[in-house]
């Protein structure tokens, strides 16, 4: 039990969210064998910076055969989409898999004991965990070490063919060298390899576009562009390629589609089915109305055990913010863990009126928050091999505050990464003993709660101005790390109020301490781990967190509330004073909403820039010599489980079987033979 606790805070180090695909920053000992003691493989496989797991799925076989048959529709839904996410990464990551995929299957040469066909093999296991040939975070090209007459080679002997263009991309360096680049100097959209818009459309083209198409917004503003693909023909006009059955990708959501009809026949209740019959109308239409339909009756369709998400949906891989990406994660109940969450959802309006942001910030009446712990049974596209361990959605600022919003935990993601892990991280950065104990016994609990505060309370807090635009408006490419940042700060400031304790929700503030051990030595030290040396902080959810844990320290300097201390020539970083923290704490979430609320562009870019983005070049090299000492992989993605429906003479799903694959590669392999829906263009 002690290991177990001991796992899974170091997990939850980082608080979830939804676009947060490697939250896990553990890593398995040396010599552990990652299976637990039913003797179940954790671990599958290992190379380079990551390593997959495997995911079980508790309490299937309590479903009815019904439930399970709307599983497995569902899952199947999301699965053949699964090509649209490569071409959306960059538009010849479809043509490198599949050549990829025919030399694994053809290609028989004796050498494959080779270093040669290794590092081939690690190039192609990249290549699915990122869905491209981009590094799904730090977002740059992954540099083949094999050699470029070896990959002929291979091509030849295996008869794959791959065009001049694609085989450049893999091997210029230079060439689309990023996927999403956020440094203005380079130009949003020039600077990055996603293919959401023409090559040649700028930001400031494609921002006038849809400025144009926002001119007449009203109170429910449609998403503009969310599922398009942003063209240009021959005399520099623009004109959008809607993703569609008929438009673009409309070969594999016709498949969606397909599943999509069946799952209906399965579903649970008339809300769920008649959310269902709204997906599937959008997917054939393209209508971003009809997807606002959608969201408004996916997010009231509140009963029943099973849900999903499916749909282009965050737009992180978009450095303006408008494209969405193709994600479908398939979700079970999870009631036990639910319970707690739904007593902080009671008290949502408390938190609100208790917040130290300002009045006039504050919203009267905090709309229809829930959030549950969910088993996840399938995921494909944006969320899959490398998952989210958090979910909240509708993204639509207007749905969320008359319809509310569905948030969730993904629990056996989050227990398949704590049985896989092993202490080590906790032990090096930790300042005194009293740190590493708090944390082992507090640190599973700690973090469980901040990230239902952060997702129950924070995402739904503060109210923008009127007259103010959407954060994605004003403070553009520094809005995702404000609102992380602000729903970070709201979590941090109430898990140390006497309330949660009152609440029953957690036994002691020593909770609340480890939380604050715990985000102060990730924010300023442990994640850097993921920063390669000399390069900047870019994504959101870092720039975040060093944001939040740079400026406390630097508030604090005079009362010196954290403290800098150097052992054995090491850095590490104490927490003198946990209330003054706190009220630290609370006054960057009274200007993090300001910010929101006001639209204040300047004051964003300059908290992020002077906070979030520089690295601490001493310290960064620091953390990455004691980090490469403990043998960690700092990132984890997940096969799926297999599920193998048994059907009846009518067809109809009598049961499904659950069964867990061994081995990455196969599974790569079986879905791009399966689910291969898209053509090369
Ligand atoms: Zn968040």
């Amino acid at each position: 039990m002690r290991k177990t606790l001991f796992l899974v805070m170091l997990l939850f180090t980082i608080i979830a969210c939804k676009q947060d695909n490697s939250s896990e920053e553990t890593a398995p000992k040396t010599n552990v064998s990652n299976s637990s003691e039913d003797g179940f493989q954790w671990v599958i496989d290992k190379f380079s910076d990551k390593k997959i797991l495997k995911y079980q799925i508790p309490d299937f076989d309590k479903l009815t055969a019904k439930q399970k048959g709307l599983v497995y529709y569902l899952t199947e839904a999301g699965l053949a989409g699964r090509d649209i996410m490569y071409d959306q990464n960059y538009r010849h990551n479809l043509e490198i898999r599949k050549a990829i995929e025919n030399i694994i299957k053809m290609y028989t040469g004796d050498d494959q004991a080779s270093d040669d066909y290794k590092d081939f093999m690690t190039y192609a296991k990249e290549v699915w965990f990122a869905n491209g040939i981009h590094h799904h975070y730090s977002m740059d090209k992954f540099t083949p070490i094999f050699h470029r007459d070896y990959f002929y080679e291979l091509l030849r002997k295996s008869g794959t063919q791959l065009s001049h263009e694609a085989m450049s991309a893999i091997f210029e360096e230079d060439l689309d060298n990023k996927k999403v680049n956020l440094d203005e100097s380079k130009g949003l959209l020039k600077g990055s390899a996603i293919n959401m818009y023409h090559p040649n459309v700028s930001q400031a083209e494609a921002k006038a576009f849809y400025k144009e198409k926002a001119r007449d917004d009203g109170e429910q503003p449609i998403w503009h562009g969310l599922n398009t693909y942003l063209n240009k023909d021959a005399s520099g006009k623009l004109f959008e390629e809607v993703y569609s059955v008929n438009g673009r990708y409309g070969s594999a959501i016709a498949k969606i589609i397909e599943n999509l009809e069946q799952a209906v026949k399965y579903a649970e209740n008339d809300q769920q089915s008649a959310a269902l019959k709204l997906l599937i109308e959008y997917y054939t239409t393209g209508d971003l109305k009809t997807w606002d339909d959608y969201n408004v009756a996916w997010v009231e369709s509140t009963e029943g055990d099973i849900d999903y998400i499916n749909g282009f949906i965050e737009v992180y891989n978009d450095p303006i913010g408008y494209k969405g990406s193709y994600e479908s994660i398939v979700e079970i109940k999870d009631f036990e863990a639910s319970k707690r969450m739904a007593k902080l959802s009671d008290y949502a309006q408390w938190f609100e009126d208790n917040s130290t942001i300002l009045p006039a910030h504050k919203k009267k009446n905090v709309v229809g928050v829930s959030y549950k712990v969910v088993n996840v049974a399938g995921e494909s596209g944006d969320a899959s091999p490398s998952t989210p361990i958090g979910v909240n959605l509708p993204n639509a600022n207007w749905i969320r505050k008359e319809h509310g919003s569905k948030s969730v935990s993904l629990g056996n993601i989050i227990f398949a990464y704590s049985e896989a892990s092993g202490p080590g991280m906790l032990g090096e950065f930790a300042h005194d003993e009293r740190e590493i104990e708090l944390t082992e016994k507090y640190g599973g609990l700690a973090s469980k709660m901040a990230t239902a505060l952060h997702e129950v309370i924070g995402h739904a807090s503060g109210k923008i101005n009127e007259g103010v635009g959407t954060p994605k408006e004003t403070l553009q490419s520094y809005a995702s790390a404000i609102e992380e940042a602000r729903a970070d700060i709201v979590a941090l400031y109430f898990i140390m109020d006497p309330k949660i304790v009152e609440l029953g929700l957690i036994p002691s503030q020593d909770v609340a301490i480890a939380e604050y051990d715990m985000f102060i030595s990730n924010g300023l030290m442990k994640q850097l781990q993921r920063i390669n040396p000399g390069k900047d902080i870019e994504e959101s959810h870092m720039r975040n967190r060093q944001t939040i844990a740079a400026w406390a320290f630097e508030k604090g300097a005079e009362d010196n509330v954290i403290e800098k201390v150097t052992r054995d020539g090491k850095t590490y970083f104490n927490i003198n004073d946990y209330q003054k923290l706190r009220t630290i704490f609370g006054e960057l979430l009274t200007e993090l909403q300001r910010m929101t609320s006001e639209g204040d562009y300047n004051a964003a870019k300059n908290l992020i820039e002077n906070y979030g983005v520089k690295v601490d070049q001493e310290i960064h090299a620091e953390v990455l010599e004691r980090v490469k000492k403990l043998n960690i992989a700092p990132y984890g993605g997940f096969v799926n489980p297999i599920l193998t429906p048994t059907m009846d003479d009518d067809g109809v799903i009598t049961d499904v079987k659950v069964s867990y694959p061994d081995s990455f590669v196969d599974q790569m392999m079986t879905y791009g033979e399966k689910y291969s829906y898209l053509k090369v263009r």
